[in-house]
C-alpha cells in the first residue's frame, strides 16, 4: 500500500510494507501475503501490523519512458517515468529526473514534491542521478 504520510510530518515519505511472518517486502502490499498467507489488517484489530519499510535509497533504472502529450496545465515539455529496483530487490515506479536516462543507470530515489503543475503540491517518489 502506498503510504504518503504527509499530514503528520514535514518530510513526505513513501513506505513499503513487510510481512511480519516471512519478512517479504511488498510495494504495494496485498491484504494477504502471497507466500505465507499472513493477513494484513490496517485497523490492527484482528491481526498485527505489517512493518513499514521506507522506499528510498540507491536503485537501478530498469526501464523508462518520456511522455510528451501532457494535459493542459503543465509548464514543462515532457515528464519522465521509470521503474527502478532497490538494493533489497523491491521494484517501484518513479518520477524520473535524469537528463539522459539510460537503462541500468544508478539512481537515488526519495519522496518529494512534484511541482510541474500549478495548484496543490503533489507528492511522489522521485529518482535522480546521485
Ligand atoms: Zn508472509
Amino acid at each position: 500500500m502506498v503510504d504518503f504520510s504527509i499530514y503528520d510530518q514535514k518530510q513526505p515519505e513513501v513506505n513499503a510494507l513487510q510481512c511480519p511472518n516471512c519478512k517479504t517486502v511488498y510495494y504495494p502490499a496485498p491484504m494477504v501475503c502471497t507466500k505465507c498467507h499472513t493477513r494484513r489488517d490496517p485497523s490492527q484489530v484482528f491481526f498485527s501490523a505489517w512493518d513499514k519499510v521506507p522506499v528510498e535509497g540507491p536503485c537501478k533504472l530498469l526501464t523508462w519512458t518520456r511522455v510528451w502529450a501532457l494535459p493542459e496545465g503543465y509548464n514543462v515539455k515532457y515528464l519522465q517515468f521509470g521503474v527502478v529496483e532497490f538494493e533489497n530487490g523491491l521494484r517501484a515506479s518513479v518520477r524520473l529526473e535524469a537528463d539522459e536516462p539510460r537503462t541500468g543507470m544508478a539512481l537515488y530515489a526519495a519522496a518529494g514534491v512534484t511541482t510541474e503543475r500549478s495548484g496543490k503540491d503533489v507528492y511522489g517518489l522521485i529518482a535522480r542521478a546521485p
